[in-house]
Formats: structure tokens, sequence, C-alpha cells
């Protein structure tokens, strides 16, 4: 992509009510546009990092056998009246819930385990049909009282969210820490260090599993040992800083929850009149869990946790491009040599973003720290003469020049 052709340019002053990195930098950046509070456009720029983070956790969730769907936002109030959920003050609090012009009560999904469930009904029949997960990857809507911090707490965000079916509890079992594995896989993949963190279960269950990053910008406290071997949210934990835990210090810092996970037990199945036959013959109600994650948060949460005062540090895995490939000067001698570099690299698979627009060096770097598009590659007259282009990594301050004629090969290696 030509910096000088996308419908985006990155913005010469960060937005004055960002109250947040990502919320900044995203948007002066052009990934992201604010429609209102907690309501977002990803731009053509944000929706391809947006659709990267996506791919990643599409890819586990199908390793673990879980089967695409999609389901509506638009939900009817009957599936909810009889989950008992419709009602209840604290699901009232975030639900959307209005009526349609005949009077007919609907809501807007925030979560879907009424409607899978009612999915459910037609074709959970038998043992046979047992175990069974399909995941979905959409819009939720939630009335946030507080939606802050760009996209780590939306109104319509993204979530994906996985619904397991199983005959007995030690079959969930199994394929719940076989989700614990593939979340933690996801965070690795996305250069997010998560934490498993005990928590209550909210408006679920009990309690549940939650996936927690460190950061100043997250609104969760968790407490914790270095070992890792504990780790549980505040909501839950009834000791303070300083207790013991064998040789281990309990300590405490804020955290982004990027994923929560819960067993549900038979309560939205039994609500949705949900049986099998098992081998005897004999209906059953089987049980049920559920596993979030936020592909919109855990976006925000990657600016929040890989970024410096000038701009995003995106990783490989989700940067929009990997090359930012810029010039600097007027000659035409200079404009060749990027615009056939430009061609060979897109030629040789290698995603760049050229800056040929006709502004000034010091416009040209800011924007490029701006964007954290992982390396950055200068054609100048100094670097031409001596047949090279200087590459710089965004996490350094190093520069090294490389012979043009090496450029390609270098420029398509991962790190
Ligand atoms: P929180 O406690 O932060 O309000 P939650 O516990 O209500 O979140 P869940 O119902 O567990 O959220 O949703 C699953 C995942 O969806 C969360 O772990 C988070 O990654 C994401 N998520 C939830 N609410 C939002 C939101 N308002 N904006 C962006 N992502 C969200
Ligand atoms: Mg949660």
């Amino acid at each position: 992509m030509k910096l000088s052709q996308s419908f985006t340019k990155p913005l010469r002053q960060a937005p004055n009510d960002a109250d947040s990195a990502n919320a900044a930098f995203l948007i002066q950046g052009g990934y992201l546009d604010q429609l209102a509070a907690g309501i977002y456009s990803f731009l053509p720029l944000g929706w391809r990092v947006y659709r990267k983070v996506e791919q990643i956790i599409r890819e586990e969730m199908d390793a673990i056998g879980g089967q695409e769907l999609s389901m509506p936002a638009l939900h009817p109030a009957a599936p909810w009246k009889a989950s008992g959920r419709w009602d209840d003050k604290d699901v009232q609090e975030v639900m959307y819930q209005f009526e349609d012009h005949s009077g007919k009560p609907y809501g807007l999904g925030w979560t879907h385990e009424e409607i899978i469930a009612a999915i459910g009904k037609q074709h959970i029949q038998s043992y046979k049909d047992l175990p069974s997960a399909v995941y979905q990857i959409q819009a939720k809507f939630r009335n946030e009282p507080r939606a802050k911090s760009g996209l780590l707490r939306g109104r319509e965000f993204i979530m994906k969210d996985l619904y397991s079916f199983h005959r007995d509890e030690k079959d969930l079992d199994t394929f719940y820490d076989g989700m614990i594995e593939a979340y933690l896989k996801i965070y690795q993949r996305l250069g997010l260090d998560a934490w498993v963190v005990e928590a209550s279960g909210g408006a679920f269950t009990e309690y549940s599993h939650e996936f927690q990053v460190f950061s100043d910008a997250g609104e969760d406290t968790v407490y914790y040992t270095d070992d890792r071997k504990f780790a549980q949210n505040e909501e839950i934990f009834e000791g303070k800083v300083g207790d013991k835990k064998g040789s281990q210090t309990v300590k405490a810092g804020k955290a982004i929850e990027v994923g929560n996970i819960f067993k549900l037990g038979t309560r939205f199945l039994e609500a949705a009149k949900v049986t099998y036959l098992d081998k005897d013959g004999k209906r059953q109600t089987p049980i049920m869990a559920s596993y979030g994650i936020g592909p919109s948060r855990a976006m925000g949460t990657i600016v929040e946790t890989s970024h410096d005062d000038k701009g995003i540090m995106w990783p490989e895995a989700v940067a929009p491009y990997q090359v930012h490939l810029l010039d600097i000067g007027k000659d035409n001698a200079i404009k060749k040599a990027a615009e056939k570099l430009y061609d060979e690299l897109g030629k040789a698979g290698v995603e760049v973003l050229y800056d040929d627009r006709d502004d000034s060096a010091g416009v040209k770097f800011n924007d490029a720290d701006l964007l954290g598009i992982p390396k950055r590659v200068t054609v100048s007259s100094k670097t031409l003469e001596k047949d090279s282009v200087e590459l710089k990594q965004r996490d350094s301050d190093k520069t090294e020049l490389i012979p043009l004629k090496d450029a390609v090969n270098k420029l398509s290696e991962t790190r």
C-alpha cells in the first residue's frame, strides 16, 4: 500500500480526549475512528491488525475442534425469559433491551448462552452427538456505564465466544483444561503475557478462570505470587499484599482481563429443555461451558503493553505490514529505487506500507514511529551513494545499511 493512496493518513495530532495509549495512538495513526464513547470503526489499517488477531484465535479454536458458526445479534426476549435472565437486575444493567414497533421485546446480544441452547435443542439428541463445541467471532453489545480506554471497554465490541457440550463433568474438565492451554497459546502468539487467574463467575456461575495481562491501563486488581502458582482477582481474594503462600509473598497489580471461561453445568440447557438419550436409553441433560475472549480488547491490550512515547510497536504476528518503506529527498533516482524495492518486496510476498508522500524526513519518521510497523526501511541519497538502504527495527535505536541487492532477501526474513 502506498500511503499517498491510502484512505487514511496519520493525523497530525492525537485526539485531545484520549484517555489511554491505545485510544491515542490507534486514532492518531488512522487505525480507528471513534463514533461515540465505546463505539469505534476499524479503518483499513486497523482492520488488517484486527483480522490477524482474529485469525490467530480462529486457528487455535479450530485446532481444539471448535466449529465456527454465526448467531444473530438481535434477540427476541423469549429465550432470555426462559433462562430467567431477561428480568435479572444485573443483566438489565448491561443488556440493551427495547421494543419493536408492535411492542414486542427485543435485546442485543451481550453473550449467547440462551441462543446456542435453543439451537442445541434441535441438534443434540443422542449421546453420539456429544461432546461438541461451536464458536463465533462477532459484535457484542453492552450498556457499559463507563465505556473507556479505547478498545479496552467498548459498548459495541468483538468477542469470540465458544460453547462446549458434554455428557459428564469428566469430559467437560478435560476439554476445559485443553481450552486453558489453547488460550495461553493464543496470547503467546499475540505477544501478550497472560496469567490464568481464579475469579468469581459474575452473571454466569460461581467461579471462573480469567486471563489477565498486567498493565496500569487495566481496571482489575490481581493478587499473585511471582512463581505464578497463585493468582486471584481481588473480587474473591480474602487476604492482603504481603501474605505468605509457602515461601512466596503475595503481591498485587493492575491488569486487563483478556479472556474468561466458565463451567456452566446444566443451567442454560435445562431452561431450554435440551436433553439427549444416553447409552441406556435414558433422557439426560448435557452439561455446558462457555469461553470468551475479546479480540478487540486484545488488540488494545497489545498497544498498552507494547508502545513508547512516540507510538505503537506491533509484534510481527499482528502488524498491519511488516515493512514501512520511506523515501527521503526529491531526487528522481531515490523515487525510482524506492518504487523498485516496493515492487520487488510485493512480488516476494512481503507486506509493505510505502510512505511515498512529498513530506519531510521528520514527518515521515514520526509517522513511522506512530504506526509501529516492525521494520523501517529508508531510501535516501546517502544510502544510495552506498547502493544500500537503511534498516531500523521499531523497537531498537540501531540502524544498519543493507546492500540494495540483498534487501528483498533480508526483509523477507521473520525475526
Ligand atoms: P469486564 O469484567 O471487563 O467488564 P466481563 O467479565 O464482563 O468483562 P466477559 O463476559 O467475561 O466480560 O466477556 C468475555 C471477554 O470479552 C472478556 O474477557 C473481554 O476480553 C471481552 N470483553 C468483555 N466486555 C468487553 C467490553 N466492554 N469491551 C471490550 N471487550 C470486552
Ligand atoms: Mg469476565
